[in-house]
């Protein structure tokens, strides 16, 4: 919120902290200069955000379009965005063609968040994940476990193949007091 208002009284912070998409370096790290990512950056950037970051868009990031976030320049490649980790953003096929369009323009932030800004003047944040997966709080896991097809060699099915509760641990001891 306090981003968001911040924004709104100096719109030069919606350029984010990576206007020119070369995430602080002088330098293009090797690779920087190609179009297409490499898988090892792929996956960097879905385990980064686990879904399509536009604002609300639950897409895995499994089934998203990897977007240079400062666009590439395909005629001057070291001008346009490079293709590292800090200019690339999973989106859903939709949202990247909305950002194609310029009717939301996206923008890196501190901590791999990035900003949204609609044509219209709308705001969001959509805050990086780092893979963990984000669940409602009335999220209720109740599916029974899958047979694992060798428990005897599966140390986590152990602990859960009866589908009851793992032992409980004896109770925390209390710390001695010192005095
Ligand atoms: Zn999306």
């Amino acid at each position: 919120a306090a981003f968001l208002a911040a924004a709104a009284a100096d719109p030069s912070l919606a350029a984010g902290i990576y206007p020119d998409g070369h995430g602080g370096m002088s330098e293009p790290p090797p690779g920087a200069l190609t179009y297409r990512p490499s898988a090892e950056l792929v996956a960097l950037t879905r385990a980064t955000h686990c879904t399509c970051t536009f604002p609300g868009c639950s897409v895995p990031a499994a089934r998203c379009e990897i977007d240079h976030i400062v666009p590439f320049d395909h005629n001057d490649p070291r001008a346009g965005g490079w293709t590292i980790t800090s200019n690339l953003q999973p989106l859903c096929h939709y949202h990247h063609q909305a950002k194609t369009l310029k009717l939301w323009a996206a923008a890196t932030l501190s901590g791999d968040g990035i900003f949204w800004t609609s044509c219209s003047g709308l705001r969001r944040i959509t805050p990086s994940t780092y893979g963990t997966v984000m669940v409602p709080d009335d999220f209720v896991h109740n599916r029974p476990p899958t047979p694992s097809p060798d428990p005897s060699t599966d140390h986590y099915y152990q602990h859960v193949d009866d589908g009851h509760a793992p032992e409980s641990t004896p109770a925390e001891s209390t710390p001695a007091e010192s005095t």
